[in-house]
């Protein structure tokens, strides 16, 4: 006797190819029915023998498309209804927006293939896609994912696209950004005069020579455009660095095939599969001895940041040129990266030669992904295409929708809503005006996605984090203009470096107490001080601070940032007499005149502009340059790769370091390092200490696992040695692995926090 099945699926599974799959394994069971895509997910009805559906159930768990993930799966049995086919039905629209809006993807195989097919109608056709690949978050105005919600809709489908699209057994049924030389998207050049001088193929050439000769192109990618040259080319490097005001920042890679990037590169298993992954992020991996890449792309470091062609476009240009290409994010510091090509002759008309562009609208922008391997953990440095956004599925559903603003650098935001949680791409450093609005276009477009009226929002306890301010402001507009009466929403606070826990408990879905190390740059502490060198003992709804370190003060305050030099002074200050730091035979202090010193001691002295900081990524600071490595960077990291760079394993010593109550003190250890001058030996011993300082406040604690999070556990030495250890000494322990352990994970934090608010 026949059955019938109602199916309601939630997860990704809209716009990865999903209701043609069921309709191919509907008929492979021969089952009658329908399957719908609804404003919550997939809802489907199929009826037939009973063990043909059970055998369906099981296929359809176990064949899922490529980029297609199922979180929840509920079915019930219902009247028989007597079907006489199976069917597509059109989407349903409710309210209630839910499903989640799924990332951009790189080029698959099959469309890979077919490109290079000179029978193909679409053989070099830079806009290939299909259901398994191509734009999606970037190219939404709106959700349900459907073509004229999204900037395909200018493009009128010509017969052949149309055929494909509406047929259910074709690859490309339903993908909506399907296209043809017929009917989409076309390519142009256009000059430094913003004079469109070519289209299509002849577009494509001029790009391809101009870089070949040299020269700097601004190409459009999938969530924004890169400045490209010759990576090979020492001068055109160097004329890209003038051009852009970018001294030494190492510069990202890209390579024609895996081929001529494992030539310029040393690398694991596990790197492979990262940059091989379908999300292609850009990897940072050992160079080769042997370099094929010109030295100034990444000087004076050993790691260089790689990865393979994405986009159709990217394969076509690569293959053309048959050399690696430097692609970088093309924005101005501290702004967005850039989406249309007048912002590009507006902002970087004397950086580019040439302008390759096209007609799909970029709507959402989204940057490079960055990642990187410590040993067998995978550290991620950036969160943008390919894995963002990301939406996770939460144990229990959320009694209110929370907006989490997150933080002022690497900013990101987080939403929750039922039992989702979804965090934003990398948006950036909040610096410039640019920035903050794409930070509130990014809140606007996650609004407007998932229809979501916050009725809490998270910020971080920084009175002067943009983010903070923009959270307080709304609520006074919203009450002015209730006429004083409440706001619509409430405001929590959550301190920095407990919102970097949490963002790992997150990750872990972590419901217990945890022994939290939050050691980063800096963030604003409960006492009014900077934090960012804590131990925590934390869990989903407290924390208490049971280590910290010994604290020292920034001198000249944001400066310090910059400013390796400064930390390194103001820790000789804390120790030493003004004669005795004058005495000492240390580059440190070269790197100031004597009248500096004076005035700095000075203001040191009376506390002025000289906040107190326990910051461990200040701490790194000090140690590079009282080890004559770095007195003043060129780019945020610079301390931790040269340090990474100079660690050998060889030395296995540590400085000496004591506790008193909550406060790892420090002295022994300066007084040692100012009696050393060998960099190597300093560095090794230092990161060893930090790492015996972990494990001796964790010996403590022997029931907590441990959770690793903050900017400085990008160092991959710091992070190889910590795994070694707690393997060896059966440590439970957690870093994040998927969600940026930088202050990109602050509004995850931030988010998972408020979502256990009121639970306890
Ligand atoms: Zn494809
Ligand atoms: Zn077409
Ligand atoms: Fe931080």
């Amino acid at each position: 006797m026949a059955v019938n099945r109602k199916v309601e699926l939630r997860g990704v599974v809209q716009g990865v190819g999903f209701r043609p799959f069921i309709y191919q394994l509907a008929h492979r069971y021969d089952l009658k029915g329908f399957v719908q895509n609804s404003s919550v997910g997939v809802f489907l009805e199929v009826e037939g023998d009973p063990p043909a559906v059970e055998h369906f159930l099981e296929a359809l768990q176990n064949e899922l498309p490529p980029l297609a993930r199922i979180d929840t799966i509920k079915s019930s049995e219902i009247p028989y209804s007597g079907c006489s086919d199976f069917e597509i039905l059109q989407s349903q629209s409710r309210d209630d927006k839910r499903v989640p809006v799924s990332p951009d993807m790189g080029i698959c195989d099959k469309c890979q293939q077919e490109m290079y097919d000179p029978a193909n109608r679409r053989d070099h056709y830079p806009f290939i896609n299909c259901t398994d690949c191509g734009p999606r978050y970037s190219i939404i105005q709106t959700v349900p994912y459907d073509r004229p919600n999204t900037s395909m809709h200018f493009f009128v489908m010509c017969e052949a696209c149309r055929h494909e699209y509406t047929d259910p057994t074709n690859r490309r049924y339903h993908a909506q950004p399907i296209s043809c030389p017929n009917c989409g998207p076309r390519l142009k050049a256009i000059d430094s005069d913003h004079q469109t001088v070519a289209k299509d193929n002849t577009a494509l050439k001029l790009a391809v020579d101009a870089i070949k000769a040299g020269k700097i192109v601004a190409l459009k990618g999938l969530g924004g455009f890169h400045l490209m040259c010759d990576a090979t080319n020492n001068e055109a490097v160097s004329r890209l660095r003038e051009r852009k005001r970018r001294p030494a920042k190492p510069f990202a890679v890209m390579f024609p095939d895996m081929e001529a990037l494992k030539a310029s590169t040393e690398l694991s298993v596990s790197e492979t599969a990262l940059i091989t992954s379908k999300e292609k992020p850009i990897v940072i991996v050992r160079k080769a001895t042997k370099l094929s890449v010109a030295e100034n792309v990444a000087p004076y470091i050993d790691r260089l940041g790689v990865f393979l062609p994405y986009t159709p476009l990217h394969h076509l240009l690569l293959e053309r040129i048959g050399r690696p290409i430097v692609a970088t994010s093309a924005n101005l510091s501290d702004e967005p990266i850039i989406r249309n090509s007048s912002e590009i002759s507006k902002k970087l008309g004397d950086v580019v030669d040439l302008i390759l562009d096209h007609d799909r609208e970029i709507v959402n922008a989204n940057d490079d992904s960055v990642v990187q391997m410590a040993g067998d953990q995978k550290i991620t440095l950036r969160h943008a295409r390919g894995f963002a956004p990301k939406s996770i599925k939460l144990p229990f559903k959320s009694k209110k929708k929370i907006l989490a603003v997150g933080a002022n650098q690497k900013n990101s935001i987080a939403l929750v809503f039922d039992d989702m949680l979804i965090l934003s791409p990398h948006i950036g450093d909040l610096n410039s005006i640019e920035a903050f609005e794409y930070f509130e276009r990014t809140v606007e477009t996650f609004r407007r996605f998932y229809n979501f009226e916050p009725e809490v929002i998270v910020c971080d306890k920084h009175l002067n984090y943009e983010t903070t301010k923009w959270a307080k402001q709304l609520k006074i507009d919203q009450r002015k203009s209730s006429g004083g009466k409440n706001s619509k929403f409430k405001i929590i606070e959550v301190q920095h470096h407990y919102a970097h826990l949490l963002a790992g408990m997150a990750e872990h879905q972590l419901n217990e107490k945890v022994l939290g190390f939050a050691f980063d740059g800096t963030g604003y502490g409960d006492d009014e001080t900077i934090w960012g060198g804590e131990v925590m003992i934390a869990d989903n709804h407290s924390y208490e601070r049971v280590f910290t370190l010994e604290p020292f003060a920034l001198l000249g305050g944001e400066k310090a940032v910059k400013e390796p030099r400064r930390s390194a002074l103001a820790l000789l200050f804390e120790h030493y007499t003004l004669d005795e730091v004058r005495s000492l035979d240390l580059p440190l202090l070269k790197q100031f005149s004597d009248n500096e010193i004076t005035l700095l001691y000075r203001s040191w002295k009376q506390g002025v502009n000289t906040p107190r900081t326990s910051s461990m990524g200040r701490l790194f600071d000090a140690v590079a340059s009282l080890a004559d490595i770095l007195h003043i960077s060129c780019f945020e990291g610079e301390t931790g790769l040269l340090m990474e760079q100079l660690y050998d394993r060889s030395i296995t010593g540590i400085f000496p370091f004591y506790f008193i109550d909550s406060v790892i003190k420090l002295q022994p250890m300066l007084n040692a390092i100012i009696a050393m001058d060998e960099k190597k030996i300093i560095v090794s011993m230092f990161l060893n200490t930090v790492v015996e300082m972990i494990f001796q406040i964790a010996e403590k604690y022997p029931d907590l696992a441990l959770l690793f999070s903050g900017g400085v556990f990008q160092n991959r030495v710091l992070v190889e040695q910590i795994s070694r250890r707690c393997a060896k000494e059966k440590h439970t322990f957690y870093f994040q692995n998927e969600t940026p352990i930088n202050d990109g994970g602050i509004a995850l934090g931030q988010v998972w926090f408020a979502y256990y608010y009121d639970t306890k």
